[in-house]
């Protein structure tokens, strides 16, 4: 008789954020990420909402990748009540330690401003790091109920995982995010075989990235044509991944003297941390990597660059004249010292702001991204006057094209019969809805796009 376990979708379905899947084996609950919701729910009450299960009946929590959105409600779900463990590899460990910090700072403002207490605290984050385990990339880790599950590289973060739960020879994996091979640090997403059901992410799903060759080369005419025009060049970038591979390539076209000399500021602490747990962990680089930082080269080192510690720091970078590139978080402009640099510069028509990743529905950098004349930060009316560009080629998603790709391989790597069932998340609805239809039609896969909330049967 076949097994039969539940999915439970709580979150990161019908939306990219707030990732969260249950799945039930009967006598075990395993919890499969635990991440805040972002964009519009950055400043609404979302994220204090009571869990929908009760989180002392969880058996175990996995997570795929440090990203907030993965891993931001963990103090939250160890504070209302969960004392079992928590599983990831090495290095999403190391870096969620800075992540969660961060994010209680933030989600404090948000406290404030919709009259609640914080949704936790340094206690809680620390209580969730003691109860976490860590392991490498193919170990297989014995779970409850007959489970075990064993996490491949998704090439989307330092450590991300997808990862993958056996019982009774039948699979099922979450994807959580799946890279597209852009970054040129880490190596590309593994395609795990044996597999039955596949929880997949679809934050691309809708869209083709435009060529992306000429990535370094783009980014060298950004940095460039600003110079020569005296503006700044602001890059509002995630602390995790997208600002290591900007530093790294920065730092190739300076040392290279591709493009001009001018300074670079890192003002962010958060990616200044994250760029050191990510030295602290080559193991988790490309081959090709792991072999240069082993032979003693400094990845993200150069003359130009400046780290910014200070908050007072931060504002007098932006009275300094003369061409400069400044890269600062949050990565969506909702928070962080990016949003005070934007009000700087946005009405300066010598500068430019660079997006360079997704921008979920409701952040500042989505009216951006989407051209907006006027904008308004904290309470001001600002024009935009500044050029905004968006460059894809820096994004940690696969593209639809690649998503489709993903599953056809992942569907042929299982010789006992292919897929049976892919479930598409993390995407906000079109783009969730129109995966579907091409894995569909395309692949011949049984496809559907969840909603928040609902559950599925599946035989593992
Ligand atoms: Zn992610």
């Amino acid at each position: 008789m076949e097994n039969k376990s539940t999915i439970f979708f709580y979150g990161g379905a019908g939306t990219v954020t707030g990732s969260n899947f249950l799945l039930d084996g009967g006598h075990s609950k395993i919890l499969i990420d635990c991440g805040l919701f972002q964009g519009e729910h950055s400043f609404d009450d979302t994220n204090w909402l009571p869990f929908p299960f009760n989180p002392g009946e969880i058996s175990y929590l996995i997570n795929t990748h440090a990203h907030i959105d993965h891993i931001g409600r963990i103090p939250k779900l160890v504070k209302d009540g969960y004392t079992g463990r928590i599983l990831s590899t090495e290095a999403t460990k190391a870096l969620a330690e800075p992540m969660l910090l961060d994010a209680m700072e933030l989600s404090r403002r948000t406290a404030e401003h919709i009259g609640k207490e914080p949704l936790y605290d340094e206690v809680d984050i620390r209580q969730a790091l003691s109860q976490w385990d860590t392991v490498p990339y193919h170990k297989v880790v014995e779970l409850p109920d007959g489970f075990s599950v064993e996490f491949f590289d998704s090439g989307h973060i330092l450590g991300s995982a997808l990862a993958k739960f056996t019982r009774a020879g039948k699979s099922v994996v979450f994807t959580g995010d799946l890279g597209g091979g852009n970054s040129p640090l880490l190596s590309l997403c593994e395609i795990p075989e044996g597999v039955d059901y596949l929880v997949m992410e679809s934050v691309y799903g809708d869209r083709v990235q435009k060529d992306r060759t000429n990535r370094l080369e783009d980014l060298g005419k950004y940095i460039t044509d600003n110079a020569e025009r005296g503006g700044t060049l602001l890059i509002p970038a995630f602390s995790t991944e997208r600002t290591q591979d900007l530093l790294y390539e920065i730092r190739a076209l300076m040392t290279e003297k591709k493009v001009p000399s001018v300074p670079v500021y890192l003002d962010s602490p958060l990616a200044e941390k994250i760029t050191a747990s990510y030295l602290a962990y080559p193991q988790y680089f490309s081959k090709a990597m792991q072999q240069r930082v082993q032979g003693g080269e400094h990845i993200f080192e150069f003359a130009e660059l400046q780290y910014v510690h200070d908050a007072g720091e931060s504002r007098a970078i932006a009275a300094r004249p003369g061409p400069k590139i400044i890269l600062a978080g949050s990565g969506m402009s909702n928070g962080g010292r990016v949003v005070g640099h934007e009000a700087e510069i946005l009405p300066d028509q010598k500068s430019t702001v660079l997006i360079v990743g997704y921008q979920a529905a409701g952040s500042l950098g989505r009216k951006l991204a989407e051209g907006a004349k006027q904008v308004s930060i904290k309470g001001q009316k600002i024009t935009v006057r500044a050029h905004v560009d968006t460059m894809y080629g820096y994004s940690a998603h696969m593209d639809s094209e690649q998503l489709l790709a993903f599953a056809q391989q992942v569907g042929e790597a299982n010789t006992g019969g292919g897929l049976r069932e892919v479930f598409v998340v993390m995407g906000e609805p079109a783009a969730a809805s129109f995966l579907v239809q091409r894995l569909r039609d395309y692949v011949g896969l049984h496809a559907t796009a969840p909603t928040a909330g609902e559950k599925a049967e599946v035989a593992v």
